[in-house]
């Protein structure tokens, strides 16, 4: 009863622990393996909203830190020097990437950069020409009085008399133009500096002639008369001059020469920077002076090439919520900004550095698109160039849309076939149930062996509970009758000298049946213990077998049997002589123990080529099939009932398959329940 307890917890625990939560497990498992499609479509769908808000939060957030970066740096022009000759002493600039220049207006005026080029806004038709051209009619009552022209001769002669160069006469104002060069470029190469400074001097005070000299040409003036001061290690008065001319071009009302005039200053300041005079406060201040004057220069440039941009983005009232307005070209993208974005009257227009822009927007896109696979999204340019994704063919679109107004981006949503999706899932889905599935399998064979080895240790440990009682019962009997004689002779009641003898006998084959029994238990215990205790020679078998035959055939003949035998002689195997021994009597043994008289048992030892073959038929009761495997087990005995009634140990059997097994014979068996059996061990001939 206990045992069943035992077996019942069992079972309960293993299908609680284990069976139970497994089935529930596989359930659930493929109740949501079959939603699986109808999740990962769900999961695309929200995907792709999530996907599309991404890109527009990202795309906008990088954006409205460009706005606020600009705002910043626009706050900070105002820090800056308003006058240009200042700006020795300005602040860091401080720039912005993406943008290549900030324009800042109050009022309608332009207040950074500041270059007098205002008034190039209050007046709609500005000139490209040069403006000086006015001053013709002038020129033209001043020359009225001047005589024949004069030759290169002329001016060779009178240069030696250091004559006032205005006093010449000239033909036309270009040709008086030339001429005075002339001198200047001779006087230069002579290295009579100071005649040359003087020519330059009446050339660039003289109104007159300077207004017929075109831009190019003041400032190849301007360049000279400033090399020669340097030539004349002049460096204090080069300095002035520079500056001087500076403060001239920015008195001027044209910006129609900013080119030449870059090519000037360029060239000016990086000689003054080079001057091994100059202090340190002047060099930095000449330093800052080149990088600002050089920005509002590019910075009017840009102003002066988008002319109409700037004056059209300026004038439109219209303005989005945020106070951005876009406005582009082919070549410039450029926004204002103004109120609520920024106070009052203020209003900041911000070119963008297409390039720079390109690649901030780029960087912040790629980290969001990492994040979204499988989704058919393309990112185009104002000329339909791809710029992200792609672009699938024939596949209609779910959403498009602007993405960035400075970059005029468009971004595109397409639908995706969901036959992919349902590919993907499919494959996902097969996975699953093939784990599934194995867990099961697992699962299940699992239990099955373990119940199985269970069911064995089970039935073994029962057998050898058998064995043991059967073993103590066998032990007892002899002893029993052993014991009893014993007494019987001892009280000396026993007249008869033959009743003594008979006892003796009977004690006599009482204890051979306990040594029998002992020794088939040494021998099993010697078997299971292995080789290590056998000793290997070459013996005949059938010298073996008969002796076998000659001790127990008596016990066999008693029972009413016959016996057939034929030993062939000298058929030699290699083996352990006790062994062999009892591999032979275990069978004949169980020969007589299981055949009921009248019956016939048959030894047989033969040479069968290389084999020597020992049998031992019988015509007793047989084994069923199902049974034929099971009686070479451990204390196996068939249950039925004649077994029952046969003393015996379970033991013969294992101990006979053993000793073939560690001897390299084989056993067969062919036996039918009713007719008899035949056991045959083949063992390999000695040589
Ligand atoms: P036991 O001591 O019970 O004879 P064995 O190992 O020798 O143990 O035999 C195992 C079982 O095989 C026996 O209990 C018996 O049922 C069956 N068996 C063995 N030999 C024979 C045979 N010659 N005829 C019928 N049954 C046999």
């Amino acid at each position: 009863m206990q045992v069943s307890h035992h077996n019942l917890l069992f079972v309960l625990l293993f299908a609680g622990g284990i069976i139970l939560p497994t089935a529930i497990l596989s359930v659930l498992s493929f109740r949501n393996i079959q939603n699986e499609m109808f999740l990962s479509q769900k999961n695309f769908v929200e995907n792709l909203s999530s996907f599309q808000d991404d890109i527009d939060n990202a795309i906008q957030k990088e954006q409205s830190k460009i706005y606020q970066e600009t705002k910043a740096a626009s706050l900070f022009l105002y820090e800056q020097p308003q006058r240009l000759l200042d700006f020795g002493h300005a602040a860091e600039f401080k720039s912005v990437d993406g943008i290549e220049a900030i324009f800042l207006f109050n009022n309608g005026n332009l207040i950074y950069p500041d270059i007098s080029s205002k008034n190039f806004f209050k007046s709609s038709n500005f000139s490209n020409s040069v403006p000086s051209l006015l001053d013709k009619r002038l020129f033209q009552e001043e020359s009225r009085g001047l005589k024949d022209s004069v030759t290169k001769k002329i001016y060779l002669e009178q240069r030696n008399r250091s004559l006032h160069p205005a006093s010449f006469f000239f033909e036309s104002k270009e040709e008086q133009i030339q001429n005075i060069l002339g001198l200047i470029r001779f006087y230069y190469h002579e290295k009579r500096y100071d005649d040359a400074l003087k020519l330059l001097g009446i050339l660039e005070a003289n109104p007159h002639q300077q207004g017929y000299l075109h831009a190019d040409l003041t400032y190849s003036v301007n360049l000279l008369h400033f090399e020669i001061l340097v030539k004349q290690r002049k460096h204090q008065e080069a300095q002035d001059y520079c500056l001087a001319v500076l403060a001239h071009f920015l008195e001027k009302q044209n910006i129609d020469d900013i080119s030449l005039s870059r090519y000037f200053f360029e060239s000016a300041f990086t000689q003054i920077l080079s001057f091994e005079t100059l202090s340190q406060e002047k060099r930095e201040a000449f330093w800052n002076l080149r990088e600002n004057f050089n920005r509002q220069l590019g910075y009017i440039d840009i102003l002066y090439n988008n002319k109409d941009l700037f004056q059209e983005i300026l004038d439109d009232e219209a303005s989005s919520k945020e106070g951005i307005l876009y406005k582009s070209t082919d070549n410039t993208t450029l926004f204002k900004m103004s109120y609520p974005y920024l106070s009052g009257d203020q209003v900041v227009i911000a070119v963008i550095d297409r390039d720079a822009y390109r690649s901030r927007i780029l960087g912040k896109l790629e980290t969001v698109i990492q994040s979204y696979k499988n989704i058919p999204y393309s990112i185009t340019g104002k000329k339909d160039n791809l710029i992200m994704g792609e672009i699938p063919e024939n596949t209609p679109i779910i959403d498009q849309h602007i993405i960035s107004e400075a970059l005029e981006w468009e971004f595109t949503l397409y639908e995706k076939d969901m036959q992919d999706i349902h590919k993907e899932t499919r494959h996902r889905m097969f996975l699953m149930y093939g784990l599934m599935l194995f867990a099961l399998i697992t699962v299940i064979f699992g239990s099955f062996f373990m119940f199985r080895f269970i069911t064995q240790e089970r039935k073994l440990l029962s057998m050898k509970a058998n064995f043991l009682s059967s073993v103590s019962h066998e032990l007892k009997t002899p002893l029993t009758s052993i014991k009893m004689f014993a007494e019987m002779m001892a009280r000396g009641r026993l007249q008869r000298a033959e009743k003594v003898q008979e006892y003796s006998t009977l004690i006599g084959k009482e204890a051979t049946r306990l040594e029998n029994l002992i020794g088939a238990i040494l021998n099993y215990t010697r078997m299971e213990h292995g080789t290590g205790a056998f000793k290997w020679e070459r013996l005949d078998f059938s010298i073996c077998a008969k002796k076998v035959f000659d001790a127990v055939e008596d016990i066999g003949v008693e029972k009413g049997l016959t016996f057939y035998t034929h030993f062939e002689p000298n058929v030699f195997v290699m083996g352990d002589y006790t062994a062999l021994y009892s591999l032979v009597q275990n069978l004949i043994d169980n020969a007589i123990k299981y055949t009921e008289a009248p019956g016939d048992i048959k030894v047989d030892v033969k040479d069968d080529g290389d084999w020597v073959v020992f049998s031992v038929s019988d015509t007793g009761i047989g084994i069923p099939l199902s049974e034929q495997k099971n009686i070479f087990n451990d204390f196996y005995r068939v249950g039925d009932e004649m077994t029952r009634s046969t003393k015996g140990s379970g033991l013969g059997l294992a101990t006979v398959k053993r000793v073939a097994e560690t001897h390299k014979a084989t056993i067969s068996l062919v036996s039918k329940p009713g007719k008899g059996s035949t056991f045959t061990v083949k063992f390999k001939k000695a040589e």
